[in-house]
């Protein structure tokens, strides 16, 4: 080995950083359906083949991506959310970095297919690795569509460390269920193999989205959480005592509509049960928190899983309140009413 320092070749650099985004099929899922969201859909399809392995597509409705910039959208740091230092601050999107698509386009084969409302053709592009990119012209519905085929076939030790298919197909399945709940008013197919798996209506109400996942017997067993305070808004399902499970898998956060992961906030949750809850018991929880966009920071970590909240505290303080309120309403006796 030479020891003098050489800045990494683009081709070489670009492997390296996809994989701090794009670790397994269900990262690709998630960035490619919130790539969806951003762009306004009220429809999106994915389809998956061995786990997302093989293929995965991604089909909306949103806005499309006009021809001159279907190019930008595979380059690093390309992005239509964000422009300036300040917008850091702000961020309403859920996508910002303009990492997805290039970190994507340098381990698989990609192929957007994309057509605004107003421009009578869409695009096609296509590349793979190294190679690429290819566009033309066609024909096509208004959205975009991308299709993801054979990830890290340029990898070998990457693809080695994906897991067996049935495992990879429940993590797409986990990540697309999240976005389900997270997304009540887009209505989301959800297809492995050719078969559908979840199909939500889209109408708008979170125990529909939540019935499309776990079937109709789960309406019955959740209260409805609704709570403000000042500028700190909570809203949700949370089980009733007695519907427990021994895990907190099932306890989910949004965070103005992003899935977030914090111990703080299950623990809020757990409080509002107080002694409701049997030891080493867990609620179904889906709770979506709303707050003005400069009191959390998102910018945290690539996958944007952890958030920063300023004044944390009142948050869980709402949460717990929520919760605890919610419960307090669902079990009280019924009133009883004399006619005069
Ligand atoms: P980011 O989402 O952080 O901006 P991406 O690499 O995921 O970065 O996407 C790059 C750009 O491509 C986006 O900013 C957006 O303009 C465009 N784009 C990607 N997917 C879609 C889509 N489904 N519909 C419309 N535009 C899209
Ligand atoms: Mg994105």
């Amino acid at each position: 080995m030479n020891r003098r320092i050489t800045v990494l070749e683009e081709a070489v650099y670009k492997r390296i950083a996809a994989g701090e985004v794009v670790v397994n099929p269900a990262a690709v899922v998630k960035e490619l359906m919130e790539n969806s969201m951003d762009a306004g859909a009220t429809a999106i399809t994915v389809e998956i083949s061995q786990g997302g392995k093989e293929l995965i597509r991604v089909t909306d409705n949103g806005i499309g991506i006009v021809a001159e910039d279907v190019p930008l959208a595979i380059q690093k740091h390309a992005t239509s959310k964000i422009s300036t230092l300040d917008d850091l601050d702000k961020i309403g999107t859920l996508g910002f970095r303009g990492e997805a698509l290039s970190s994507i386009a340098a381990v698989s084969r990609l192929m957007i297919q994309t057509r605004t409302a107003d421009s009578p053709e869409g695009t096609v592009l296509s590349v793979s690795g190294e190679h690429g990119p290819e566009i033309i012209s066609a024909g096509l519905a208004e959205g975009t569509t991308v299709k993801v085929e054979n990830l890290f076939y340029n990898i070998p030790a990457r693809m080695k460390f994906l897991k067996n298919t049935s495992r990879e197909t429940v993590n797409v399945t986990s990540v697309v269920s999240k976005l389900i709940f997270a997304n009540p008013h887009i209505s989301i197919k959800y297809i492995s193999n050719g078969k559908v798996v979840y199909h939500s209506p889209g109408n708008g109400n979170l125990k529909d989205a939540i019935v499309a996942v776990y079937g109709k017997d789960m309406a019955h067993k959740l209260a409805k959480t609704d709570h403000t305070f000042g500028e700190i808004h909570v809203h949700g399902l949370v089980s009733q005592p007695t519907f427990l499970y021994k895990s907190t898998n099932y306890m989910c956060f949004f965070l103005n509509g992003r899935y977030v992961q914090s111990k703080n906030l299950q623990s809020a949750v757990l409080r509002g049960y107080g002694e409701r809850l049997l030891r080493g018991h867990y609620p179904f929880s889906i709770l979506h928190i709303d707050l003005p966009l400069s009191r959390a920071d998102v910018n945290v970590h690539p996958s944007k899983l952890q958030v920063m909240l300023y004044n944390e505290t009142d948050v869980l303080d709402t949460i717990q309140k929520a919760v605890h309120t919610s419960l307090e309403e669902s079990s009280a006796p019924p009133v009883l009413s004399f006619a005069e």
